[in-house]
């Protein structure tokens, strides 16, 4: 029978305890919210929702086209000087996703001939980036520059290093300046998505490679999602003109991909807007990090220490972490659950997202319910 063998997959899915469904998110929400990736709470800040739905009376609902034929608004072109600029980079190009973005920074950066070292701990696109890429991927430990530089030694022709600046399960960061070194020393680009680190590391959250001194550089590409902090949707690669314009020229999600939808550049540019006449919300959501992770810690729960806003708690096997959750939103709290195959070393986690808008009381409360409901 066509398609037979999925029904043996979703078997054997069931038997280990690991089906996925998806459940509606209701409008006005009761639950207290440490799942989302609204890491500053913008998604629902009314100049942001103006700026979407002014997009999209000036605009139309969707970009009518892919960038290059009739995708690209002025929304689109202020959205990316912005962007560009409040990181510190000389340019950027808007994608219809931060997805979407990382496969065009890392097969055009990693064109046949070359060399992609890619951290172990890295996203999802990052990987699928590496996977379509032409060049040669080679996987190397966990925030490791050592293990870089010895990648990088024997190899001869163009080379990129690729990693996120804050990983995604477990919140800790990339050792950028390092990894930087490791690269300069063997004439490497390094690429480096900022998905977690805009909005929230670096002054006023110009993200983790401004934090490092990386910004600007000619030899430096940074990915982002307007998704998260910025509480809309998209993503952009920011680094030097001549990399952009080869993005424009080569990147295949950015040519035959539909234009990120007006909504979308009108909320981003909104919410760009916001925190650079607000900064103080990037230390905000550092300090509500290291409060949750302070508090969680003092309750017995073996909790990372954060980099960013992220907050993982480890769980005992995937079906307690599945529960801890369920029960978790019984009690009135959201938390994510990441078991496998979403983390490569198998450890189920709780994951929490420390909100610049939680207040001290929501962050005791979050604390009691998941202490109360751990397996
Ligand atoms: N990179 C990282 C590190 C992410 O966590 C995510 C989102 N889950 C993405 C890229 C993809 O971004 P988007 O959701 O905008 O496609």
């Amino acid at each position: 029978m066509a398609f037979g063998w999925i029904d043996e997959q979703a078997e054997l899915r069931r038997r280990a305890g690991l089906v996925r469904t998806l459940r509606p998110r209701p409008a006005d929400s009761p639950l207290l919210d440490l799942a989302s990736n609204d890491y500053l709470g913008l998604a629902r800040h009314p100049e942001v929702t103006a700026g979407a739905a002014e997009a999209a009376r000036s605009w139309g609902g969707g970009a009518t086209g892919s960038r290059l034929v009739t995708g690209t608004t002025e929304l689109h072109g202020e959205l990316e000087r912005e962007l560009a600029a409040f990181c510190g980079f000389e340019a950027a190009l808007v994608f219809s996703s931060g997805y979407a973005a990382n496969l065009a920074a890392v097969t055009t950066l990693g064109p046949h001939g070359s060399l992609i070292v890619s951290d172990a701990g890295n996203h999802a696109s990052l990987i699928d980036g590496c996977r379509l890429a032409r060049g040669v991927t080679q996987v190397v430990g966990h925030a490791h520059p050592d293990g870089v530089r010895k990648a990088l030694g024997p190899h001869e022709g163009p080379a990129v290093v690729v990693s996120d600046t804050v990983f995604s399960v477990d919140g800790d960061a990339a050792p950028l300046t390092a990894l930087a070194e490791a690269c300069r020393e063997h004439g490497a680009g390094l690429l480096v998505d900022d998905a977690h680190g805009l909005g929230v590391l670096g002054d006023g959250g110009r993200g983790a490679p401004y934090g490092a001194g990386l910004a600007g550089a000619d030899d430096v590409v940074v990915t982002v999602t307007l998704s998260k902090s910025l509480g809309s949707q998209g993503g952009a690669v920011l680094g030097p003109r001549r990399v952009i314009d080869h993005l424009v020229n080569a990147a295949r999600t950015f040519i035959f991909d539909t234009g990120l939808a007006p909504a979308a550049a009108g909320a981003a540019l909104a919410a760009l807007r916001l925190l650079r006449r607000e900064p103080g919300r990037a230390a905000r959501a550092r300090a509500v990090a290291a409060e949750l992770h302070a508090r969680l810690t003092a309750a017995g729960l073996e909790a990372v220490r954060p980099d960013a806003a992220v907050v993982s708690v480890r769980a005992p096997s995937p079906e307690e972490a599945v529960r801890w959750a369920a029960d978790c939103r019984t009690a009135g709290l959201a938390v994510g659950c990441f078991r496998p195959p979403s983390v490569p070393d198998g450890v189920s986690r709780l994951r929490l997202t420390a909100r610049a808008d939680l207040s001290g009381a929501e962050i005791e409360r979050a604390v009691q319910v998941i202490g109360a409901a751990r397996p």
